[in-house]
This record gives C-alpha cells, structure tokens and sequence, in this order.
C-alpha cells in the first residue's frame, strides 16, 4: 500500500487566519478547533514534521470533515485542504490499516459492480421482505448500539432489478445530433431508477443517441475518500477503457459526485459533462413545450458547484420550466451534512447540519427540492421525514428530486 505523506509545503501555506471557520459546516455544528480546516492543517503538519505519530485519535479528526471544499474555496492562502486531507486519510490507512467493516463494504462489495448488485439485492430484501418491518416490530434497532433506528431511516430504497437491467443499452434515433455515453452510477443504478430514466427521456427528446456502456464501475470517490488511492486507481482505469469503448461524442452523468470524479480522470477520449450543464449549455432547450405547476428550490451539491463549478446550469433547467415557480434559499451552497456515509458515520453532527439546511428550505414555501446529487437527495428526504416527525399537520411533505425529472415530467 502507498504510504506517501501529506504535502508539507500545501499545509505551511496556511496562515492560520481562521477565515474557514465561517464556511465550514461541521465547525458550524461543533465549534471545536480540529473540526475546522485550519485545525487539521496543522494537526496534519505535526504528523508530516514527526511531532505526531499515527493514531486513532488522530484519525477521528481527520475524518471528521464533510469534503464539502467550502474551505478550499474561501482560502486566502490557496491552502488545497481537500487534497491533504485525502492524502492525510490515505498515509494513516497505510500506517494503521482499514477498518473491517470499511474494508468489506468498499474493496469487497463497491469495488465491482456485479458484488454491488448482489449487496443491494440483499438491502432489498431486507426492505421488502417484511424483516425490516419485523426488526422495527420488536424492537431490535432500537436496542442495538450506534443509532441503528436512526440510520435504517438513511437508507436508500432497494429493488431487485438493477436500473441498467430495465434501459435499453442503446435508445434515440440512429442519426442522432449527438452521441452520448450515460455513465449510470451506483445510486442510479441501485436506487434511483427514475433519475435515469429522465436522463434518457431528455436526452433523447433533444435528438441524442443514449448509449449504456457496459462493464462500467463505482466511480471512485468513496475510495478516495477514505484514503484508498490504490482501489480508486483500478476502478477510474476500468471505466476509463469502457468509456472510451463506446466511441461517443459526450459522457454524461447525473451525479455530481461521479461527474466531479469522472472530471478528474486522465484518458477519456470525450468531454464529460453533468445533465444540466450538457442540456443547458450543449443542447439548448429546443422549442418542446415544458410546463409544470408548483414552487421549487435548488440545493447546490458540494461536488458540482466547487467541484466542477457548476451553479446557474440546473437553475436555468429549472427556471426554464413554465409554470414551476423557482425560489433562492439563504446559503444554497452550504453543505447538506450528507457528505456520501458522513450521516452514517457522524449521525449527530450530520443532523445538525441538516436542520439549518432544513430551515433555510421551509424559509422558501417550496414543495419541491431539486438536487443533482444523490447523497444530498437521501440526506434531505431525511430532513423532510423529520418534518414531519416534528408536526405532521403544520409541514408540507416536500418531494425530493433531481432537477432533470421535472424536466422530464414537464410536457
Ligand atoms: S482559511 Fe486557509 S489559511 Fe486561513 S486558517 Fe483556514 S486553511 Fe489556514
Ligand atoms: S471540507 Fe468542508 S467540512 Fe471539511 S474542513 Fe473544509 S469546510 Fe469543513
């Protein structure tokens, strides 16, 4: 395992000025020192200078950290915090070696799709068989340690057929204006069928050719994120080959988290792009009569607006639907608290986070919430249960979704 240390030189640019305080989410709900980044900057430092050796304690503060870049992006010193916490991550995995469980659920069941499946299949029968129900019945998450009748909530919604196994591999007409690879990632594919099937609708409403590769992978991002250099290497150069196997104009992606990863891919022979970015600003909207009623808001996911700069394309997509009032909330860029399993691993803090994200969303009167990133959608349908916990008379039961399914709803 690779056991490259952290840039020295990227954590003494920082000059501890303490301006990332005011945008970091997790300092917001804590308010101690090694939450924020100028914290572990320097925690970071005394590991990289020797002052500090490898540690637990030192680990639960490195990974007490969204990945949310709003640090990154209000630096004055240009400190890339993101990166040395990555490397931070991946130094101490090599040193103290990876946790079971983590090791199980990334390098054993996402690090290949077809293992991914099976665990969803295995999610889905827990689901819709009746032992969740049973588990809840007689009490058995409530008594079990680590929130578990809080997190079974978080879980995403599984079915037994994958959404890839429902798609046409190739749909649109043969002379189509564009080509486009979908890379279907693992929440659309496990999850979220719907989302995908807007995605196509859209796509190949505005004339475009839709193919689905095969043999694609887990984008990465939860490798890296946790510090596993090694296993993201493997799945980028996997996807890298069936991307460039379908010989497309444009790679297109749902995800903000994938799009972000998939950005950062060397090799690719074609632009990658996130839905709304490629209809907005590729396509065009075309003369296709789109109306809807109601009022929404937008949630900026972390990994499309830092990540790949992208703001006003999914407001456009939504403002361009007639009849479908769009309201601003306060701080839409400021992260959710969803963070990919930061709400399973730091449940309490992450629900924190989420209720200021909540208040500024219910400050709107929108029904609707619109984001582009899977993560945040689960994490805000959690917000909206909460809700609805809280008064179930008083709230509107806000409906979560991607903004390319009003999109494809609006006729
Ligand atoms: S904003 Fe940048 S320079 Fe200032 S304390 Fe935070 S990491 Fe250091
Ligand atoms: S990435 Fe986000 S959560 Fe992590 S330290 Fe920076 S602002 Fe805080």
């Amino acid at each position: 395992m690779v056991a490259t240390k952290p840039n020295l030189d990227e954590a003494l640019k920082c000059i501890r000025c303490g301006l990332c305080q005011a945008v970091c989410p997790v300092f917001g709900a804590v308010g101690s020192e090694p939450s924020v980044a100028r914290g572990k900057v320097q925690l970071i430092r005394a590991l990289d200078e020797g002052n500090l050796s490898p540690s637990d304690a030192l680990k639960k503060f490195v990974f007490l950290c969204l990945n949310c870049g709003a640090c990154t992006a209000n630096c004055p010193s240009g400190v890339n915090i993101g990166e040395l916490i990555v490397t931070a991550r991946a130094h101490l995995m090599a040193e103290l070696g990876q946790p079971y469980v983590e090791k199980f659920l990334l390098r054993g069941l996402a690090a290949s799709a077809g293992r991914l499946e099976v665990g969803a299949k295995g999610l889905a029968l827990y689901q819709k068989t009746g032992l969740r129900w049973l588990a809840r019945k007689v009490g058995l998450l409530d008594v079990a340690p680590g929130r578990l009748r809080e997190k079974d909530d978080l879980l995403p919604a599984s079915s037994f057929r994958t959404a890839k196994a429902t798609f046409h591999r190739v749909s649109g007409p043969g002379d189509a204006r564009q080509m486009v690879a979908y890379y279907v990632g693992c929440a659309t594919n496990l999850f979220d069928h719907r989302v995908g099937r807007a995605v196509i609708d859209v796509l190949t409403r505005r004339e475009c050719q839709v193919i689905i590769p095969g043999h694609l992978e887990c984008c990465g991002m939860p490798h890296r994120n946790v510090g596993d250099l090694e296993t993201a290497a493997v799945l980028q150069r996997k996807n890298v080959e069936a991307l460039n196997r379908a010989e497309a104009d444009a790679i297109v992606v749902d995800c903000a988290t994938c799009g972000s990863t998939l950005k950062g891919y060397k090799g690719l022979n074609a632009p990658v792009y996130d839905i709304s970015e490629y209809v907005v600003n590729v396509l065009g909207f075309g003369d296709d009569a789109r109306s809807l009623s109601g009022t929404v808001t937008y949630h900026d996911p972390c990994h499309l607006v830092r990540g790949q700069g992208i703001g006003a394309a999914p407001r456009e997509l939504l403002k361009s639907i007639e009849g479908l009032i769009f309201r601003e909330m306060s701080e839409a860029d400021r992260c959710c608290g969803g963070g990919g399993s930061f709400a399973l691993t730091h449940y309490d803090i992450s629900m924190r986070i989420l209720d200021r994200k909540m208040g500024n969303i219910a400050e709107t009167g929108a029904e609707i919430v619109a984001s582009g990133c899977p993560s945040c959608r689960l994490q805000l349908k959690q917000g909206v249960l909460m809700e609805l916990r809280k008064d179930s008379r008083a709230v509107t039961k806000r409906r979560v979704v991607h903004p390319v399914e009003l999109l494809a709803e609006a006729r």
